[in-house]
């Protein structure tokens, strides 16, 4: 069992070295049982490779290495130096993007030169900027408190943090934490999603290349039931951030309060809303919405998946909206996602394809179908073309469940009053979007919406610089921004007598 394999993507003439061993202290190795996951090309159907799966004794191997690199080495570094470090890492993912781009695709499916490139730029841009935060984003406060007394807080790292990831932005949502994470001075143990762990694989390789100490950061790759529940539930992890779904969310934050109550963030699925008001710019507006929940096959947590429209604009919307995903989010001829006149790749896995399809088929049998169709089907890939349910109502459980695929809601609305209570009508609140060119329509949307982001005239139109996270069943805590840094921080309050008795 070797722990390297070679890869052809041939569409991009590239023949690389894909590991697939789990990265303990700098070194793959094999895991302790030998157990492997295959992982499967969901534009073809086809396998890729087989790499090892973490068991519990793996992870305990994983978290002391991660707590001597702390204790001996990364705790004792300076902002300024971890800086460097990033700034090494940034230009090694910048020499190989493209291949990381292409790995990419080939493991989750996503268009190559819409999609990874793009994830790949959004990577180096986050590397850049906690790069440069390392030293910056990690002070604490001076307090005043009388003429004999002050007090001084002190934002210290947690120690060692277990990170948890899902598919659908694999290498981004990993890159979400572990630079801003290791900018703050922690150690991690982090799991990819078993069915995209290449490209945090072969990242690995740079993150020694760029000379980080052996044990700071170490990658995991298993399955959630096995790998995640060690993580969760170990009693030498001081902290978990996790991004998933919100059921296993709640396992994770369960896990960790009966374990040993480390400290926990959460960023969850969603369900978001959009609203377009009469006075919208409609073909401005329709590039927005369309791309906010078709964009990534509609794997998107911010994805705009339940649409609220004006009546009096209302099938005038559906008739251009259906125009414009039409003419513009395609398939392409060869259903291979790194052509570039493919826009929508596979959805990930035949049990994601038959999740969504489970609920075209609820919709079809209740509600009223915009439109969904295409004019062939590739024989393999788990492809599903954009579809858009009409006159839903709020109560159904196409409006209320997060579908997570290209498959969206659009209801109609008189009022204001209305309109903002059908947006508020969800267990969730990840994020939002308003479309309207009154400047007080808009803000008092951004005052009442009870959602974690708000785009005003935009959607699903993420800045590293701006903290994102949920409110309600979204989540808890907040990543990118100086945010990001700040949530892999505790405080610590010194108290300072300088009274003369
Ligand atoms: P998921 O919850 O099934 O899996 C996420 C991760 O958790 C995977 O690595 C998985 O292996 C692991 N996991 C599964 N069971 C576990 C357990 N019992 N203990 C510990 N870990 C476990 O989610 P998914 O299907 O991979 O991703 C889709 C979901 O992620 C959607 O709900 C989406 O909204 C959400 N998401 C949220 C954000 C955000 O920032 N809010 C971003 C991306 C995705």
């Amino acid at each position: 069992m070797s722990l390297y394999e070679t890869v052809n993507i041939p569409q991009l003439n590239i023949t690389y070295e894909q590991p697939l061993g789990l990265f303990i202290n700098n070194e793959f190795v094999k895991s302790s049982d030998g157990k492997k996951i295959e992982s499967i090309n969901p534009s073809t159907e086809e396998s890729i490779v087989s790499f090892f799966a973490a068991s519990e004794k793996d992870v305990n191997s994983a978290v002391t290495a991660a707590r001597d690199a702390f204790e001996n080495n990364w705790s004792k570094t300076s902002g300024e130096q971890r800086g460097i470090l990033l700034s090494k890492l940034f230009d090694l993912i910048e020499r190989d993007k493209l291949l990381l781009a292409a790995i990419e695709t080939l493991d989750s499916g996503k268009p190559y030169h819409s999609n990874s490139l793009a994830d790949l730029e959004q990577i180096l841009q986050l590397t850049r900027y906690y790069a440069g935060g390392a030293d910056k984003f990690t002070g604490g406060e001076y307090i005043p408190l009388n003429q004999d007394k002050y007090a001084y807080t002190m934002k210290v790292p947690y120690g060692v943090v277990a990170q948890i990831v899902p598919w659908n932005y694999p290498l981004a949502m990993a890159s979400w934490k572990i630079q801003s994470c290791l900018a703050a001075g922690n150690t991690i143990v982090i799991k990819p999603a078993e069915n995209t762990s290449l490209s945090l694989l072969y990242f690995a390789q740079l993150v020694k290349e760029a000379g980080f100490p052996p044990g700071v950061l170490n990658i995991l790759p298993g399955y959630g039931s096995v790998t995640g529940t060690a993580m969760a539930s170990h009693t030498d992890i001081d902290k978990i951030a996790f991004t998933g779904s919100t059921a296993v969310g709640q396992k994770v934050m369960s896990l960790a309060a009966q374990s040993n109550l480390k400290a926990v963030t959460l960023e969850c699925g969603g369900k978001s809303p959009c609203l377009i008001f009469a006075d919208a710019n409609l073909d401005e507006a329709i590039p927005w919405v369309a791309g906010g929940i078709f964009y990534n096959s509609g794997q998107n947590c911010t994805a705009n998946s339940r649409i609220y429209v004006h009546e009096d604009i209302y099938e005038e919307f559906l008739t251009k909206f259906e125009e414009y995903a039409k003419s513009n989010w395609k398939f392409g001829a060869k259903f291979d996602p790194f052509d570039k006149d493919c826009t929508l790749g596979p959805v990930i896995s035949k049990v994601q394809y038959d999740r969504i399809q489970s609920y075209v088929e609820h919709g079809k049998a209740s509600e009223k179908l915009g439109f969904k169709e295409f004019a062939e089907y590739p024989s393999k890939g788990y492809f599903i073309p954009p579809t858009i349910f009409s006159d839903v109502p709020n109560s159904s459980k196409l409006s209320q469940e997060e579908i997570f695929g290209p498959v969206g809601v659009v209801a109609s609305f008189s009022t204001y009053e209305e309109a903002i209570k059908l947006a508020n009508d969800s267990s969730y609140g990840l994020a939002s979007c308003v479309f309207s060119e009154n400047a007080r329509t808009t803000a008092q949307f951004a005052r009442d919406i009870r959602a974690g982001t708000v785009w005003i005239n935009s959607s699903n139109d993420e800045e590293i610089s701006v903290p994102f996270g949920g409110f309600k069943m979204s989540g808890i805590g907040r990543e990118l921004g100086r945010n990001g840094v700040d949530s892999y921080l505790q405080t610590k309050a010194v108290h300072v007598n300088i009274a003369k008795l």
